[in-house]
């Protein structure tokens, strides 16, 4: 496949797109800084840069100019609690103005943000916490008196927890740990403490990854990320100044804390954020009300906003006039789930591929007919990518021909890409391969360049000698009106390895029989071919999630390997 750019014209992209930021004098860069203060000095303090929802309390709004002195008052509080450059300062938050006012003073201080995700229970908090070697915890008094407090015994670097969205200051603090209720600190801080200079390769942000295929990593990012996040912010999502923006992310995961606080105010939009989690017709509703012009969201999302649908328990607005750009990212969407755009909300939802590693999207779909629905897309604009064919191993033996599936890599350097795994530089090392990054994932590359996603390496089936993606199975399924959600695993086959699988969650309003479960075999041989095609399938009440909401895999898949109910069902080939 030819590379559609040298690597002098890559460079030379990102180079350009470097001075689209303020930089700090001397060669410095802060994330931070590039956000809020650019954006007030160039007189934009005014403008709305976070707009925050919630079903039960009015609105909370900041501009510009108030976010900025929020971030610089925390980085203040760090300065008073003595936290230095590169200490890690957790969020166990929820969005809220705190959770902005956090990352954005932690990087503006030059320390590292590390979001984690509130629903966690206590063991996944205690990992995270002790791999990042967290100094500070921020979080709400009731995540603290539920999931905190009893773990600060086991979380050796933890020196302070701050109390979010809480006005007193009557808390306890636990053993050697200092607890402070965040406001008070706030309010006691200089509004003046100067950004710091950092320089472009200091971290700044660290994401542990969703544990799709197995334990979650951490990955590293530095400062000179700003560059990938603002670029893709206004190439990719269309962002502009003032332009409302809603991210539908957690800000837990890499995509709700670079897609839902940074990327935004770096192209100077205006967040929308929604304090409530998902309820299909308050989103419908907020699409509207909240005059959305830009919508990063997730399959997930969209494939239970489409079953409420079906199931006659939605309603829509009139019109979502404002609606110009709708992106998705996290699973593949699939065709249906583009068409399903297009007629429901007017705008064809864009895929993006990117991962908690690459630090900023990398592979996106137009949203045009010059790129078919259902594919992932191409590179954006200084980003090279190739499939690469593996061995057993996963390793790559050589580049892949046209139309062959194989790992999908990106040539080096960008600016987003994560500089390390915490803890685990021997895993780093191993995602490079003689100049590209491997990412893991498996794509086959059309004639006209297009790349499309055809499933995790770790998750590829090999089926009487087929390598076989699960999701090019899962999206023809999906184009079966009574599917609402599938997962294709390999079943232990003692003939042919791994034999196809597909557990479906069916559509409101259809029947899980045999009738269905016929249709559907029939559909898929027909359009995949019999080597290809599920030998077996299994219906569910439900599919096993991350906490990121995707479909696992791996769960199920061992579920089957427990589960010793046999070939039952199995229909002739
Ligand atoms: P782990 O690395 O711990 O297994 P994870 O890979 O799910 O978890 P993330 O970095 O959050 O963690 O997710 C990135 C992955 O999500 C990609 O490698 C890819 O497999 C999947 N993904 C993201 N966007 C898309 C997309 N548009 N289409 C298909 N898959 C996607
Ligand atoms: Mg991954």
């Amino acid at each position: 496949m030819p590379p559609t750019d040298s690597d002098a014209e890559r460079a030379a992209a990102w180079a350009a797109a470097r001075q689209d930021l303020d930089g700090l004098p001397g060669g410095g860069l802060n994330i931070a800084h590039e956000a809020l203060d650019r954006h007030v000095r160039a007189g934009a303090g005014a403008r709305i840069a976070l707009h925050c929802v919630a079903a039960d309390a009015p609105p909370e709004t900041l501009t510009y100019g108030e976010l900025t002195t929020r971030a610089a008052r925390f980085a203040a509080v760090l300065d008073r609690l003595g936290v230095g450059r590169g200490e890690v300062v957790c969020s166990l938050l929820g969005r809220s103005p705190a959770l902005f006012t956090v990352a954005l003073g932690t990087v503006r201080a030059g320390a590292v943000f590390c979001p984690l995700f509130q629903v966690f229970g206590p063991d996944p908090i205690r990992t995270r916490v002790n791999r990042a070697e967290a100094s500070v915890v921020v979080t709400t008094r009731a995540l603290y008196e539920r999931k905190l407090a009893a773990l600060l015994a086991d979380t050796p670097s933890v020196r302070f927890v701050l109390i979010a969205e809480d006005t007193t200051d009557a808390v306890a603090d636990a053993g050697a740990v200092r607890v402070l209720a965040l406001d008070c600190a706030l309010g006691q801080a200089s509004p003046d403490r100067p950004v710091t200079a950092t320089r472009p390769e200091d971290p700044a942000l660290l994401f542990f990854t969703s544990g799709t295929t197995g334990a979650p990593k951490g990955a590293l990012h530095v400062h000179e990320a700003a560059v990938g996040q603002h670029a893709t912010a206004r190439a990719v999502l269309g962002l502009a100044a003032g332009e409302r923006y809603w991210c539908t992310a957690d800000p837990g995961w890499v995509t709700g804390t670079v897609y839902g606080i940074f990327a935004p105010l770096l192209a100077g939009a205006t967040i929308i954020a929604d304090r409530e989690e998902f309820d299909a017709q308050r989103w419908a509703t907020l699409l509207a009300a909240e005059r959305i012009a830009v919508w990063y969201t997730a399959p997930t999302a969209l494939r239970l906003l489409m079953r409420a649908e079906a199931g006659g328990g939605l309603t829509w607005p009139d019109a979502l006039a404002d609606l110009r750009v709708a992106a998705s990212v996290g699973e593949p969407l699939g065709a249906a789930g583009v068409a399903w755009g297009r007629d429901r909300l007017g705008v064809a939802i864009r895929e993006t591929w990117w991962q908690t590693e690459t630090g900023a999207i990398m592979i996106h779909h137009p949203g045009d007919a010059a790129v078919p629905d259902g594919a992932m897309g191409r590179p954006i604009g200084g980003i090279q990518a190739t499939v690469l064919a593996v061995g057993e191993d996963n390793r790559p033996v050589g580049g892949a021909a046209v139309g062959e599936t194989g790992m999908l890599a990106l040539k080096l350097p960008w600016p987003s890409l994560f500089r390390t795994y915490i803890g685990d530089e021997a895993r780093y090392r191993a995602c490079f391969h003689d100049g590209w990054y491997l990412t893991g994932d498996l794509a086959r590359c059309d004639e006209a360049g297009v790349f499309w996603f055809i499933g995790r390496a770790d998750d590829a089936i090999k089926s009487a000698g087929h390598l076989i993606g699960p999701f090019e199975v899962e999206s023809c399924l999906l184009d079966h009106p009574a599917v609402g959600e599938v997962c294709v695993v390999g079943r232990p086959d003692p003939l042919i390895g791994l034999a196809v699988e597909a557990h479906i969650v069916v559509q409101a309003g259809y029947h899980a029989d045999g009738e269905l479960r016929r249709a559907l075999l029939a559909l898929a041989r027909r359009r995949l071919g019999p080597a290809v095609a599920p030998r077996r399938i299994v219906f569910a009440s439900a599919l096993p999630k991350t906490g990121s909401g995707k479909i696992l895999r791996r769960a199920v898949a061992s579920s089957i390997r427990e589960r010793a109910d046999g070939p039952a069902g199995l229909p002739p080939r």
